[in-house]
């Protein structure tokens, strides 16, 4: 029986974390014979982690003596082959995503990441790049790889509910070394970066707003009724803002998981009214726009595909552009909310063992090749 698998059959070894043994049982997973039953026949690929180039360069047999490799000779220890496997079996599944295995998060995903020609990144800001507590809030090497694709060619959008000003300002406290091509702010509008401006996308932008405000219009009259059905039941604030007519910061998620569903209703009987939703966060928008809408503009602003966009995210307001039509590279970092993880999970994204930016930088690696 042939193996064509990718493996890392000595890199990994001394830092074997996870025991070969404990993972034999994943031979079974692998559809394929016990590793060191006579006369298996293994392709051994090495991939060399410097170009990031895997590759198959020798074709040989494992017997019971079997340390050699027929075609060049190379005496591998059945150990180091046992090992490379499961790695090989582990990284095919996106099972783990370090070196040391210390993150691994268990179950098998139905899809994996595919290596893919990226030309626009659409990033989520809290949360997913940005992490208040962090120093550097946006880590190091993900700036590094962003810079790179920037420079290969590739946009990249903060996609994010901060207003302008509030993205900007935070951009400014993380001392980036990288700037947005794009920015999307409000989870609706559009800017894009010439020099060193931020310039308002039209007619994009202008349409936004103009249906924002009729449709704001029209739900004016029902708001008091809303407002006292909120305060007559939770603790939650409730105020207006230059975005939307009603928004609502809850003591909780419990707390606005229910609320969310009272809105969620009444928007049913508004055409065109949504609810978005940040964590303990939700305001009432137009549903033509969210942060899936404006990616899908950004790419046709670009002439850019989904098999060439990367999307990553980690809380409700994510979900419309964490969508294969959109983005064929989803990424979510361990502290996404278990939805966004399902979702991504789903269709074949990435969830990474490492949180917020650790986790898109570990995904776009992957991506990467
Ligand atoms: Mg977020």
């Amino acid at each position: 029986m042939v193996l064509c698998l990718h493996f890392v059959p000595s890199l990994h070894v001394e830092k074997r974390e996870v025991g070969v043994r404990e993972w034999i049982g994943g031979a079974k997973l692998l559809g394929a014979m016990s590793l060191f039953d006579r006369g298996l026949d293994v392709a051994h690929a090495v991939m060399a982690h410097g170009q990031r180039q895997p590759r198959i360069v020798e074709v040989g047999r494992v017997t019971d003596k079997g340390r050699k490799f027929a075609q060049r000779g190379g005496v591998i220890a059945p150990g180091v082959i046992e090992h490379g496997l499961v790695v090989a079996f582990l990284s095919g599944h996106n099972v783990f995503d370090r070196e040391g295995y210390g993150m691994i998060h268990g179950g098998l995903q139905r899809g994996t990441l595919r290596r893919m020609r990226i030309r626009l990144i659409s990033t989520d800001f809290d949360g997913t790049l940005h992490a208040e507590t962090e120093d550097p809030p946006v880590p190091e090497d993900l700036q590094v790889l962003l810079a790179d694709l920037q420079a290969a060619g590739a946009s990249w959008v903060i996609n994010t509910g901060r207003d302008l000003s509030g993205l900007l300002e935070a951009v400014g406290r993380a001392r980036l070394r990288v700037r947005p091509d794009f920015v999307v702010v409000v989870e609706r509008a559009i800017y894009q970066r010439q020099g060193s401006a931020y310039v308002a996308v039209e007619p994009w932008n202008g349409q936004c707003e103009r249906m924002h405000l009729e449709l704001f219009q029209r739900i004016t009259p029902d708001l008091p009724a809303l407002k006292a059905w909120v305060q007559a039941r939770f603790r939650a604030l409730i105020y207006e803002d230059n975005f939307s007519p009603f928004c609502v910061i809850a003591t909780s998620n419990g707390e606005m998981d229910a609320i969310q569903e009272h809105l969620a209703e009444y928007c049913r009987s508004v055409p065109g009214l949504d609810v978005m939703r940040n964590d303990v966060y939700s305001r009432f928008n137009h549903a033509d726009f969210n942060k899936g809408t404006a990616l899908r503009e950004v790419a046709r602003i670009l002439g850019v595909k989904a098999e060439e966009t990367v999307a990553a995210g980690d809380h409700w307001n994510d979900l419309p552009m964490l969508s294969w039509s959109l983005a064929h590279g989803l990424i979510a970092p361990a502290n996404a909310i278990e939805p966004v993880k399902a979702a991504v999970q789903r269709q074949g994204g990435y969830v990474s063992g490492q949180p917020w930016g650790h986790g898109v930088a570990r995904g776009l690696e992957r991506l990467l090749g």
